[in-house]
């Protein structure tokens, strides 16, 4: 992965801690931000800086896409996971209970 050559420092004098964003909006594209923020000991300062330039139109559509497979696939193990469960439950029920 490509790193920064040049950390920036922000309110506080701590050089920036790089983050990654999830919004729908800017999917994997990184920022600059205040290392205290977050923490919730101390107040940590507004820095903000992006460091990836904008997602295209397009890469934006595809990620958003690949996230709804990866979201429909877990979804679909959870379902099968519940339903092996029941089956379980049921066999002994059935295996327990006298005749
Ligand atoms: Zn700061």
């Amino acid at each position: 992965m490509d790193m920064p050559e040049v950390i920036p420092v922000c309110y506080c004098g701590n050089s920036a801690k790089l983050n990654t964003c999830w919004s729908n909006n800017n999917l994997g594209r990184r920022f600059f931000g205040c290392k205290q923020f977050g923490s919730g000991f101390r107040k940590s300062c507004r820095f903000f800086s992006w460091f990836d330039p904008p997602l295209t139109p397009r890469l934006r559509v595809v990620l958003l896409g690949l996230l709804k497979k990866v979201k429909t696939l877990k979804d679909a193990r959870k379902r099968e996971k519940r339903t092996w469960f029941l089956v379980l439950v049921i066999v002994t029920v059935l295996l327990f209970s006298k005749p």
